[in-house]
């Protein structure tokens, strides 16, 4: 018909894939129903990694002059504190403080360290056609470094130590070089993962053939997401579902929560 136009290709990102790996239920809560925000809690932890991830991309960001020393980064790491998800008021001050340290020892250790690379993007949105649809990512940082390669570094906010296995086997680390890979297809493409509770790194390169398998494996898993039938689904126990905010929902659609499961369930909403 003249004028109309083609429907929307669905997208996914990797917390959306790795939230329907979690629990499929989880997934439909979160991203396909609209029952699913009345029953979400803030969470500490993105609070604290939202707050540190955004202080960071300032301090990377050549535009941005406002945090370029440690006093800086302090100072807009008060101005931009996340207050959502803290059970006290002690558990919160003690987070900040935990965020004060590892500002300062990431920026002395990125000041003291000798670097042949130029930060090209910060906080950048990509997205790659896989057919059936649309690989969305949103990169923490890209560099660029003298030899050509490009490499995209990720915060992990909550952990100490990092191996390349954590990023060989990550989702989220090998959905960021298979978009870059579209960006960059001549170039070496470097994936790295910093600890920030310790500032240890770990990284790994692209190998084209693990990154076509990946590829391929990608698609078929997003057929399965996009495929799934949710219609009368009843979801089933699991772990998880222990400490997970919509267990009244799944509740509700049938979940049976076996007799010699632990009881101590954390509904909250
Ligand atoms: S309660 Fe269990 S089954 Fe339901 S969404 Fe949460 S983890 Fe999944």
């Amino acid at each position: 018909m003249p004028g109309s136009r083609a429907p929307r290709k669905p997208s996914l990102s990797p917390t959306k894939i790795t939230t329907f790996l979690a629990c499929p239920d989880k997934f439909y809560w979160t991203y396909l129903s609209d029952q699913g925000r009345y029953y979400l809690r803030s969470k500490s932890y993105y609070s604290f990694g939202t707050t540190l991830h955004g202080v960071l991309q300032r301090f990377h960001d050549a535009r941005d002059q406002g945090v370029q020393t440690v006093d800086q980064a302090v100072a807009a790491l008060e101005d931009s504190w996340i207050e959502a998800g803290y059970n006290t008021p002690g558990e919160m001050a003690e987070a900040m403080g935990e965020g004060k340290v590892i500002l300062e020892n990431y920026i002395q250790k990125f000041e003291t360290t000798e670097r042949d690379a130029t930060t090209i993007m910060i906080e950048r949105q990509l997205r790659r056609d896989m057919g059936e649809f649309t690989l969305i990512g949103r990169l923490d940082r890209v560099d660029e470094h003298a030899d050509g390669t490009i490499e995209v570094i990720d915060y992990k906010s909550g952990r100490q130590s990092v191996e390349p296995s954590d990023i060989e086997f990550d989702i989220a680390m090998n959905c960021y070089m298979l978009l870059l890979q579209q960006g960059y297809p001549e170039r070496p493409i470097r994936a790295t993962i910093i600890a920030l509770r310790s500032g240890e790194s770990a990284s790994v390169d692209l190998e084209p053939a693990r990154m076509e398998q990946f590829k391929e494996d990608l698609s078929e898993l997003g057929r399965i997401i996009l495929n799934q039938e949710w219609e009368g689904r009843v979801p089933e126990y699991k772990d998880l579902c222990s400490n997970c905010d919509f267990f009244p929902l799944c509740q509700r659609a049938g979940l049976v929560v076996p007799s010699q499961s632990p009881a101590e369930f954390d509904f909250g909403g």
